[in-house]
């Protein structure tokens, strides 16, 4: 009998393949083609792909693994992908709130980001940023700043997936005083990170009233020059969109469309203000759009029609922007339940944006959006290993009726227990093992005291 049992073994030890860890759960949430959600499921994974995802049985006939990470009490879902931010930001979280977008970024963000924002800022901001991203479930996010290379050497070092584009202005930043060093800051930032496994380096003009036409299409030349993306925001307040019209006669899209900005991966963040034809033109282009529902509702921009553009097919992810005064935070379990809330609120009908959706837009439908639908997502064979636990215990989790319905309407970025990318653990047990998480958050109460006895006005 034993010599059966140990042949049977060591038949199973040939067959099964090997892994660098399984990963199992109460659930496993796919976000796959079928959108399967498998009860009692595991990921097999080694090196920094999926290798499989399905039922805890066959994974563990299939594979067996040096390294495992039990979650019985947990479902296993793809890491949240923030569409839209601008995460160096962190450092001014709450300095300005309650204002017009205008009087905001004008009397408040510019001169505070004149007097403050260097690369060690931006290097500290951002690993608060992933601080906090990481530990509330976000793998990936898509940024839009100044310094672009210390976010993504910062993004690195935090093991986050990243998209990071500098940003274009026709007025001086905080690291380029034209809009042709800050092109040539974006070239050097592409040729550096083409091809890192974690960073994707794109083009960020900051937006249409902010550049030159010139300077649009040369961002859209460069983009295009190296395959890299082009982030943009457009149409986020209904002063944005009469301004265009009354000066140059057409809405912003229009505009931007004539200038050919959209000819090539683009992502256009908020599109508030929009008509049928401005839709109509993003998805003829492919235009991934970045929806940020807590920045639009805390800016008082609008309410993007977000159920009209899924519906007519456009790729919609969710962004949190700020997190200086249009957030305050990145957590992206906030933004699922906003949208779907807006939707609802705005059509005043609560079947609009239902909750799978909603689920989709933070995960598969957030990675079309970046163009990375190939490789992130969803938990499938062959795509990288980003992936996130949370807890079903916690009061608010329980009874589970539905997993999309607790996902976007009861769980919380608290809930994240373990956080996973790239094949690399860089959150156990909510404990960040890739930063010093005091040394983090005491930097930036001394940039606050910097900040304030720079004489900044509140
Ligand atoms: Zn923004």
């Amino acid at each position: 009998m034993r010599l059966i049992c140990s042949l049977l073994l060591l038949a199973w030890s040939l067959a099964a393949e090997q892994a660098d860890w399984i990963w199992t759960a109460r659930y496993v949430v796919t976000m796959d083609a079928q959108r399967r959600v498998i009860e009692n499921g595991a990921v097999a994974i080694r090196g920094d792909r999926i290798l499989a995802a399905g039922p805890r049985a066959e994974i563990e006939r299939n594979y067996q693994a040096r390294r495992r990470l039990d979650a019985p009490v947990s479902l296993i879902a793809p890491g949240l992908i923030n569409t839209h931010t601008h995460v160096p930001m962190s450092l001014f979280r709450g300095i300005a709130d309650d204002l017009r977008l205008e009087e905001w970024l004008e009397k408040h963000i510019f001169p505070a980001e004149a007097k403050n924002v260097n690369a060690e800022f931006v290097r500290w901001g951002t690993r608060l940023g992933c601080l906090e991203m990481a530990l509330s479930g976000t793998t990936t996010f898509a940024d839009m700043y100044y310094f672009e290379d210390v976010v993504a050497e910062a993004a690195k070092e935090a093991g986050l997936r990243a998209v990071v584009g500098e940003t274009i202005l026709k007025f001086p930043s905080p690291d380029a005083k034209t809009p042709a060093e800050a092109l040539a800051f974006n070239e050097r930032l592409i040729q550096r990170f083409r091809g890192d496994p974690l960073i994707v380096p794109a083009v960020a003009p900051h937006a249409l009233y902010t550049n030159e036409d010139a300077t649009l299409k040369a961002a859209r030349t460069l983009a295009n020059r190296y395959g890299v993306p082009l982030m943009v925001h457009v149409s986020e307040t209904s002063v944005e969109l009469d301004n265009a019209v009354q000066e140059r006669g057409a809405s912003p899209v229009v505009l931007l469309d004539r200038l050919g900005i959209f000819n090539g991966r683009s992502i256009a963040a908020h599109a508030v203000w929009m008509d049928d034809g401005d839709l109509e033109i993003l998805r003829d282009r492919g235009v991934g759009i970045a929806h940020c529902p807590s920045s639009n509702m805390k800016l008082a921009s609008g309410v993007a029609e977000v159920k009209k553009m899924l519906a007519m097919g456009l790729a919609v992810g969710l962004g949190t922007d700020g997190p200086a005064g249009s957030n305050n935070d990145f957590d992206m379990f906030e933004e699922m339940d906003l949208a779907a809330k807006l939707q609802k609120v705005i059509s005043r009908d609560p079947r609009a944006l239902p909750a799978p959706q909603a689920f989709e837009m933070a995960t598969i439908l957030g990675a079309r959006v970046l163009g990375l639908e190939g490789e992130i997502g969803s938990l499938e064979a062959g795509k990288r290993a980003d992936l996130i636990t949370v807890r079903l215990d916690a009061p608010h989790a329980v009874p589970l009726y539905n997993v999309y319905s607790q996902l976007v309407y009861a769980l919380k970025g608290s809930d994240v227990e373990h956080v996973m990318v790239n094949g690399r653990l860089i959150v156990r047990s909510r404990r960040m093992l890739t930063l010093n998480a005091p040394q983090v958050l005491a930097a930036a109460e001394k940039y606050k005291q910097q900040i304030q006895a720079g004489g900044l006005s509140r």
